[in-house]
């Protein structure tokens, strides 16, 4: 069964264009590239929902940097926390909101995105209240824990006309976009071999403070935090075709104790419809981050590591690639807040988030069945 791409209509010219980061730089010229004539003056609001490590070690900081887009509220179970953050941050104590109050957030001028910072198996249920708040959402990978939470939040962004993106932070990084650009111009060639893993190794079970051992809140394990990387890298080199079919199998499960409700790893194999091949791996038993793809005529590389928040190294058969180094985070806040505020389609929507579902959820059923699988589109 052959799978059509996600729609991706979306320029790197377009989105190189865009590359403005922190001090308000542009990185344009070093890219060769002209610039923009003139950059949205409006600075979005972007409210977080979920003030754990991605939010506060990640997300807030990049958006002291940001030039289009700044942090103007919280969503969280934790009032003084969120008065707290709103000292540091400069915005309203009324702009402070919990899980229950965010219909409330309909009201607030100064919040325009609602971004979901939440655990995996919450994203729904939050994206969908954002959404009914009439409030555009970014919401973090993976999208859902499964298609028809895809679905179910699709339809409550389209009902309430506004956006939905996800956190796919590598779609603005210039490394990875570059990836992106040589599968799509073919410049090395079709892309045919495609090998990735990603991966730590998780030390506690689950607890009160590891959700990513909770089937419920995580919706799996290794594949659905980590391997989801290797997915959307594996379909940017295949210029964001999805494989038609999955061999999957899990791996042994060596520490039980930790490992009593989610896989330890799993390793599976795309196949595309051109006949390409994907060999992946995600683990939550070593420490591994690293992604190749080969053609007849060349080979590109990112990493290793290859999904870190440093800025990966890319190499091709020719050498290599230098571009600038950005904070990930912030690129990608700039990026969708530019998407918004000039109207241009998003690099990363909730379709893309989808589309990861359904192969995430064929590789599951692989590995169970031990089967091929077809990947539903
Ligand atoms: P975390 O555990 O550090 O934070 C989760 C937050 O959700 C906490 O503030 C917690 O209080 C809140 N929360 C609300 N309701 C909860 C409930 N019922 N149970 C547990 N927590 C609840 O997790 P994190 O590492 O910040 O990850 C959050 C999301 O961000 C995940 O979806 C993860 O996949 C994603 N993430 C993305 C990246 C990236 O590079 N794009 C990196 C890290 C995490």
């Amino acid at each position: 069964m052959k799978t059509p791409p996600v729609s991706f209509p979306v320029s790197r010219r377009r989105f190189l264009g865009s590359l403005v980061i922190g001090s308000g730089v542009l990185l344009l010229p070093r890219l060769g590239r002209s610039a923009e004539p003139s950059a949205p003056a409006k600075k979005l609001g972007i409210a977080l929902a979920g003030l754990g490590n991605y939010s506060t070690n990640q997300l807030a900081p990049a958006l002291r940097q940001t030039s289009h887009c700044r942090l103007t509220g919280v969503i969280t179970g934790d009032p003084a926390k969120g008065k707290k953050w709103a000292r540091n941050y400069g915005f309203s104590e009324k702009n402070v909101f919990s899980y229950e109050t965010m219909a409330q957030i309909a009201d607030n001028p100064d919040i325009d995105v609602v971004y979901v910072v939440t655990p995996n198996g919450l994203h729904a249920e939050h994206t969908i209240a954002a959404a009914k708040s009439g409030k555009h959402v970014i919401c973090e990978k993976p999208m859902a824990n499964t298609v028809a939470e895809c679905d179910a939040m699709i339809a409550a962004c389209k009902a309430a006309g506004v956006r939905l993106m996800i956190g796919y932070r590598l779609h603005y990084e210039p490394h990875t976009v570059e990836l992106t650009r040589l599968a799509r111009d073919k410049d090395l060639g079709v892309f045919m071999r495609i090998d990735g893993a990603n991966g730590f190794r998780m030390r506690s079970p689950k607890s009160a403070s590891n959700w990513r051992a909770d089937k419920k809140l995580a919706g799996g394990g290794p594949l659905m935090d980590m391997g989801v990387y290797v997915i959307q890298a594996a379909c940017m080199a295949k210029v964001e075709a999805a494989p038609s079919t999955i061999t999957a199998r899990f791996g042994p499960v060596t520490r039980p104790e930790v490992f009593s409700e989610i896989e330890e790893s799993v390793k599976w194999e795309m196949q595309f419809s051109d006949g390409a091949k994907a060999t992946c791996l995600a683990s939550y038993a070593e420490n591994v981050s690293r992604f190749r793809a080969e053609s007849e005529n060349g080979w590109a590389q990112l990493g290793p590591p290859a999904f870190y928040y440093d800025t990966p190294v890319l190499t091709t058969s020719r050498g290599p690639v230098h571009l600038p180094r950005v904070n990930h985070q912030a690129a990608q806040l700039d990026g969708m807040a530019l998407e918004l505020l000039t109207g241009q389609p998003s690099l990363a929507p909730g379709e893309m988030g989808r589309r990861d579902l359904t192969i995430i959820e064929a590789i599951y059923s692989a590995a169970k069945s031990g089967q091929p699988t077809p990947v539903k589109a």
